[in-house]
């Protein structure tokens, strides 16, 4: 009884995870169900929905398919069948991860998501470390202003949808009071980006939000401040007095992979133009 109340427990917790969160309701169930007859552990609860969320994505049949092939010899639920099973799914897993792409021409559009828009305006911190940074990595010290959180465009590969409970975009409102409480050391060359928590055009300058980070930019001669995107937005840099440590870069991909994973992203084309109209 106990045991059954722990499980439950262990459960309950492990259903507040992002991606378990973002599955069907059927294969959340069916997940859960698995989870209470196998005894799966957190790790392997965790592990069973990552491959149900790409065998969603790679169109493949579902975890609940999958789980019932890999089981049809087995005919008790016990320890031994689970790692049978597993084990049969992991390997068919990553048989499918190491087959290169097969992209098809009628492969149905994704469907654009309407994220709501809000203000930030609470006192959460906009000027950190890279999230990459720890004592146990190689750290290039970059920097990050987080302006925006969230973004409207869907890269395939993306976790930026997951980190933020409502799924919408929030764009500081009070940029430039926070940025003038950074305190930077003088004697000190800064690298900061502002594309970790969003794409840094996507929502041009709203709510001033690029002006902001351009005075901060003007302040600060010992930074250079990298922002980061996917757009053809452009126009307000190109409107704007840009200090010269500013600069932006895009992220390239062949059009295929645009097209196929990143959506709703400008196109190969509108990114060189835009760069080539900034670099002109
Ligand atoms: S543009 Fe950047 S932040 Fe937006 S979905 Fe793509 S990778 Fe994520």
């Amino acid at each position: 009884m106990n045991n059954k109340r722990d499980y439950g427990a262990k459960l309950m917790d492990f259903s507040r995870d992002k991606l378990y969160q973002n599955l069907e309701p059927s294969q959340k169930a069916f997940i859960k169900t698995m989870g209470e007859s196998y005894q799966l552990t957190f790790q392997e609860l965790r592990q069973v929905t990552e491959m149900a969320t790409d065998f969603n994505m790679w169109r493949e049949p579902t975890i609940e398919d999958q789980w019932n092939n890999a089981a049809l010899d087995q005919i008790t639920p016990n320890g031994q069948s689970k790692k049978v099973i597993l084990n049969g799914i992991r390997n068919h897993w990553w048989t499918l991860k190491a087959n290169p792409t097969q992209y098809e021409p009628t492969a149905p559009k994704v469907k654009n998501v309407v994220r709501k828009m809000k203000n930030n305006l609470g006192e959460n911190d906009v000027y950190g470390d890279c999230p990459v940074a720890s004592d146990k990595t190689v750290c290039c010290n970059l920097k990050t202003i987080d302006a925006i959180q969230g973004c409207g465009l869907g890269c395939s590969y993306c976790s930026i949808q997951t980190f933020y409970e409502d799924g919408a975009i929030g764009i500081e409102e009070n940029l430039t009071e926070k940025l003038d409480q950074i305190e930077l050391d003088p004697n000190r060359n800064y690298h900061i980006g502002s594309g970790q928590s969003s794409d840094s055009l996507a929502m041009g300058n709203r709510n001033g939000v690029l002006d902001a980070q351009f005075d901060f930019a003007r302040k600060h001669p010992n930074i250079i401040l990298e922002f980061k995107t996917k757009t053809k937005n452009v126009d307000h840099f190109l409107k704007a007095d840009v200090p010269p440590n500013v600069f932006v870069c895009w992220s390239l991909n062949p059009q295929v992979i645009i097209d196929h994973e990143e959506h709703f992203t400008a196109s190969l084309g509108q990114r060189l133009h835009a760069a080539r109209q900034l670099a002109d």
